[in-house]
């Protein structure tokens, strides 16, 4: 069986073709500046030089079609027919309370992303535009909607509440609803499977720390707490997402500075964070070589990058009562050595030891505490289009 797997920004496209008997990426692709003149699909077989195609795709619905093109393209193809195909996992951003899984679309999947455009502007208008498209290009194929929410909607709700006046959360539905829930569920999965005991048996902080980041709380294999909020933008400071920050700050420099609520929403969301305390970059690999030359802006983000960490690190070891694995994943979790080792540094009076040499690898699973860590700590490469694979095969079979 294979599955496609879409992950529709809103002017971009990344796919993949899944084969479920035994998990192989068959290829993987991307389509940038869609509506934008420049358009572009960059499809990649393991093994083969990139095919390019440099054609005006004036909406999502003329991407997915250039992306069909390629699948089946008789050179660079990797199908020779869209009945190979079995189903489509979509990557969805906000699903609200209703989302608690994967789901087979329909028009009240349809409507529930439309609802919460209103608390993810940014992605769930794309994410419906790649369904829509799928639906008429490949009609009675089906979709199903893999949502970043639904892993964290099992939260009890005192964790997903905000102490704000009780009304606004039955008028608007605004709580905490968390985000890189298909990251967070792979780890709840894989982790248990490297440890070698049942997921029931154990209480794991998930830390997915990439462009942007999130720690979960996971108590036997499901979600009891996460960083990000109503949107993905509260919890931890990010690549150019400011975190947590006294909402006072939002009102001041609004009034202050003049700005919209549209621009203070893209001052927080793109030029806050590491980006905006280092005046450097996103990336924490030009952090970590500006800091290593004595840029002290650079070295001041990536501090603050670890404090965040360790705080939440330490409230959901609190909130778990106890914790027996710790795990690092996402481009900065799974390849910077430098960042897992300050932010486990002197941990040891709460059980976590890391073991330098064991730390020293990179994009690969490894436990990387020392033996007598109480914690265990790992590093686990995440695998969301898996996630989003598996549970999309799950669907269309039952
Ligand atoms: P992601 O959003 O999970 O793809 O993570 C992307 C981020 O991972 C990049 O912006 C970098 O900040 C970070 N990253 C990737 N490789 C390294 C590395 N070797 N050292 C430090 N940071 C890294």
């Amino acid at each position: 069986m294979k599955i496609l797997i879409i992950n529709c920004g809103s002017s971009s496209l990344k796919y993949q073709i899944i084969d479920m008997t035994n998990e192989n990426t068959l290829c993987k692709g991307l389509v940038e500046r869609i509506g934008i003149e420049g358009s572009r699909l960059i499809h990649k077989v393991e093994g083969q030089e990139n095919y390019v195609i440099e054609t005006p795709m004036k909406d999502h619905k003329d991407a997915i079609k250039h992306v069909f093109d390629a699948l089946l393209d008789e050179k660079h193809g990797v199908i020779k027919s869209l009945d190979e195909i079995s189903g489509i996992g979509h990557r969805v951003l906000h699903g609200g309370p209703d989302m608690t899984e994967s789901i087979l679309v329909d028009q009240r999947v349809k409507d529930t992303i439309k609802e919460f455009v209103k608390f993810g502007p940014l992605h769930n208008p794309g994410n419906l535009m790649g369904i829509e498209a799928c639906e008429e290009i490949a009609p009675g194929k089906p979709n199903v909607a893999v949502f970043d929410t639904s892993f964290h909607q099992t939260m009890p709700d005192y964790v997903y509440m905000y102490p704000i006046p009780y009304e606004y959360y039955e008028k608007y539905s605004i709580r905490k609803y968390g985000f890189h829930g298909t990251s967070h569920k792979y780890i709840s999965h894989r982790a248990p499977e490297v440890i070698g005991k049942p997921k029931e048996e154990l209480n794991i902080v998930s830390c997915h720390l990439g462009n942007g980041s999130s720690l979960a709380a996971i108590a036997c294999g499901k979600c009891f707490d996460t960083s990000m909020g109503l949107t993905p933008l509260e919890g931890l400071m990010m690549g150019t997402r400011c975190g947590n920050i006294d909402p006072t700050v939002d009102s001041f420099l609004q009034q202050n500075e003049n700005l919209s609520a549209a621009e203070l929403n893209t001052l927080l969301n793109k030029k806050s964070g590491a980006l905006g305390v280092s005046g450097v970059s996103s990336d924490f690999r030009d952090l970590e070589e500006a800091a290593a030359e004595g840029n002290d802006r650079a070295r001041l983000a990536l501090d603050m990058f670890v404090i965040r960490v360790k705080r939440f690190l330490g409230a959901y070891i609190a909130e778990l009562k106890g914790c027996d694995a710790v795990v690092f994943t996402g481009g900065i979790g799974e390849n910077s050595a430098t960042m897992r080792a300050d932010i486990c540094k002197d941990l040891e009076h709460i059980g976590i030891k890391i073991d330098p040499e064991r730390n020293n690898v990179r994009g690969k699973e490894a436990l990387i505490s020392s033996d007598d860590s109480k914690i265990k700590v790992y590093v686990i490469p995440t695998d969301e289009e898996v996630m989003i694979a598996r549970d999309t095969m799950e669907i269309i079979t039952k």
